[in-house]
């Protein structure tokens, strides 16, 4: 056997001993960020160390199944797409996220990782899209906000911020123009479903000729508070 042979066994031998607490996959339309509507394998890692007030994805902190990578990854290859979304939970909580992300690109996929901003983005394998929220006062989480995350950015990520009321917005429009966010990449402006009317944010942004795009999450258009959807 050559050395190069060797190499890829000692690769896969290694990618057979590290699992991840699995909450779901599943495949549906991208609901947010710039991909929205495409056709999108979800992987959901389980756990989170925070506590949005208004987070819609409750059930993933506990529990999971402990999957090995390659199983994982032949039951994302199993749904024939190739845009892949990496999210939670806080995916970046679990050690072993990172190796995951590698793989799943080294498959070829083009790969998304939702993450909440508080924990280091800049071990992310650089062929991933980082989507970063900044959590904003009225979530509960803002003093977890991980600032240094800022200089890791690139044209290649995006930075999200799901806002629930006025003073939201004027928090995000203020640390827009202060650290020239739009300069870095992309930004998201979302509403809290159920508490800031789309239409309202629209406003909002529209007077301030904010350059940011706004997005409503087109899976709860579709299918409302489904999970797996
Ligand atoms: S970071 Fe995401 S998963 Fe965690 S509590 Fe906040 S919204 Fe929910």
């Amino acid at each position: 056997m050559g050395e190069q042979e060797t190499a890829c066994l000692d690769a896969a031998d290694a990618q057979t001993a590290l699992t991840v607490r699995l909450t779901e996959v599943f495949l549906s339309l991208q609901g947010e960020t710039s991909r929205t509507g495409l056709p999108t394998v979800f992987v959901r890692l389980a756990g989170c160390p925070l506590r949005c007030r208004w987070c819609d994805t409750p059930y993933s902190f506990q529990g999971g199944e402990t999957v090995a990578l390659p199983e994982l990854l032949a039951r994302v290859a199993g749904y024939g797409v190739p845009t892949v979304c990496v999210t939670g939970g806080e995916p970046l909580a679990q050690k072993n996220c990172l190796a995951l992300l590698h793989a799943l690109a080294d498959k070829g996929h083009s790969v998304s990782l939702e993450t909440s901003g508080a924990l280091d983005v800049s071990g992310v394998d650089p062929r991933v899209s980082r989507i970063v929220d900044i959590k904003p006062p009225a979530s509960g989480e803002a003093a977890r906000n991980r600032w240094e995350n800022l200089a890791h950015l690139t044209a290649h990520d995006e930075i999200k911020f799901v806002l629930a009321d006025r003073a939201d917005y004027e928090w995000a429009r203020d640390l827009l123009i202060e650290r020239a966010l739009p300069a870095i990449c992309p930004v998201l402006f979302s509403p809290v479903q159920g508490e800031l009317p789309p239409a309202q944010l629209a406003e909002w942004i529209l007077a301030d000729r904010l350059p940011v795009r706004m997005q409503v999450q087109l899976h709860k258009v579709l299918w409302g508070n489904t999970p797996g959807k």
